[in-house]
């Protein structure tokens, strides 16, 4: 049973039982060295504009920055193809990058083809997010084992390996903003999303293009990232196939002067530009965000609630793909000879009937009830709750809603009939 922990201000009519919910070069530069006592990247390090001049890496010498991180004991993540669909998974070389490869969104639909040419980065977010590494979806947080005396409990230290991310568009920068806000700035330190976030290195990549599904624009949070960062990138596939780098911190500006990168020119930036306004172009879908707050809260019955409820599921993707959700469970899992239990965190989603089981019942019991406070959170009291949006526009879950469910049709239909309550 999920239990009640944190609560944000549940909306007239529901409870809310919401719980916290390489080359030659010499690249061992102590001063990218993860173990050390480097500034954080995303809190106290990265300043939140570029702090350099641009520069730009041809195609053929990406490697070269993968080695540096590398060679800085750090650990490298990134996309890359597995069942059919582009994920986050550990990276060797630059080569693991699904070179030539595009995705195609739209609601209820994923699906990989080739490019036609050799673009890195062709392609917007996938199932995976970068919160699979911050937030993993399943932690020990302690054990108990039966002693001649009694019980002994012991507390693993929370594991945090040194791990640059690669290829983090703008919306996830956003989405671990909003994340970090969660587990380190609302008064309560989670040990675990601490320890790891402490400890990563963000290679940002703005986004040439858009997915049927990305509304970005529309939230403010990318296409182009303007925060966040160590090193951002923006490939280039005309007139040479190249990457602008822009530094976002001291020691992505550090990594840049190892590279040894030229600077770019105005060609450079203006084809790095036309990229990112190509992807504004691109972008699948639209939501009007003005006072969308206090439209969620004044329709909490609105008809619309039963006609989504009707096609819902409640299969909790849209929550486990969601880069922001945060729900979560704890389990005991006891061993077969019953000496020794672990006390298990693992994800789990406001869309189960189990999660708001609080004293003999569910106090979300239908499915529209889930419904809507999963979208009313995210784009109403999730301001009330951290002084944000909860959504960043990843589209991600109207990809991966088997029916199709559209966050952005959702509030476009209340606000078209804005009063109609039952
Ligand atoms: S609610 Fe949907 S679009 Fe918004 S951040 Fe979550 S998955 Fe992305
Ligand atoms: S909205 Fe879609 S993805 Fe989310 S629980 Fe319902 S059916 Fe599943």
């Amino acid at each position: 049973m999920a239990q009640s922990g944190r609560r944000e201000p549940a909306p007239a009519g529901d409870i809310c039982a919401h719980r916290r919910c390489t080359l030659g070069y010499s690249f061992r530069d102590a001063t990218l060295i993860p173990h050390l006592a480097l500034p954080h990247p995303g809190r106290t390090a990265v300043r939140m504009n570029a702090t350099s001049g641009h520069h730009v890496l041809p195609v053929s010498r990406l490697g070269d920055l993968f080695s540096a991180l590398r060679s800085a004991g750090w650990n490298l993540a990134g996309p890359r193809i597995r069942d059919g669909a582009i994920v986050y998974d550990e990276l060797e070389t630059a080569a693991d990058l699904p070179a030539g490869w595009t995705d195609e969104q739209a609601p209820g639909k994923y699906g990989l083809k080739k490019r036609g040419d050799g673009a890195l980065f062709g392609y917007v977010v996938g199932p995976h997010s970068w919160k699979k590494y911050l937030f993993p979806p399943t932690v020990r947080m302690w054990s108990a084992t039966k002693t001649a005396d009694g019980m002994e409990v012991e507390v693993p230290q929370p594991a945090a390996p040194p791990t640059a991310f690669i290829g983090v568009r703008a919306c996830e920068l956003a989405a671990i903003a909003v994340q970090d806000k969660v587990f380190l700035g609302s008064g309560f330190v989670d040990p675990v999303y601490k320890a790891r976030r402490d400890n990563i290195f963000l290679v940002a990549v703005n986004c040439g293009q858009a997915g049927g599904t990305c509304f970005c624009s529309s939230m403010n949070t990318g296409p182009k990232a303007r925060g966040g960062f160590d090193i951002a990138l923006t490939e280039i596939l005309e007139d040479g196939h190249r990457f602008l780098l822009e530094s976002g911190s001291e020691r992505g500006e550090r990594l840049v002067a190892l590279l040894a990168a030229p600077a770019a020119s105005d060609a450079d930036r203006s084809a790095a530009d036309a990229a990112v306004a190509r992807a504004v172009s691109m972008m699948g879908r639209t939501m009007e965000t003005s006072g969308v707050k206090e439209l969620l809260q004044r329709n909490y019955e609105h008809p619309r609630w039963d006609h989504v409820a009707a096609r819902c599921l409640a299969c909790t993707n849209c929550t486990m793909v969601c880069p922001t959700c945060f729900c979560s469970t704890v389990e005991d899992v006891p061993n077969l000879s019953l000496d020794r239990s672990d006390h298990v965190r693992t994800w789990d989603s406001c869309f189960t009937s189990d999660f708001s089981y609080i004293h003999g019942g569910s106090v979300r019991p239908s499915v529209k009830s889930r419904y809507r406070q999963w979208m009313v959170h995210k784009l109403s009291t999730w301001h009330d709750q951290f002084a944000s949006s909860g959504c960043v526009g990843c589209g991600r879950c109207i990809t991966w809603c088997p029916t199709g469910i559209d966050i952005t049709e959702e509030v476009r239909e209340i606000r078209a009939s804005d009063g109609a309550n039952t």
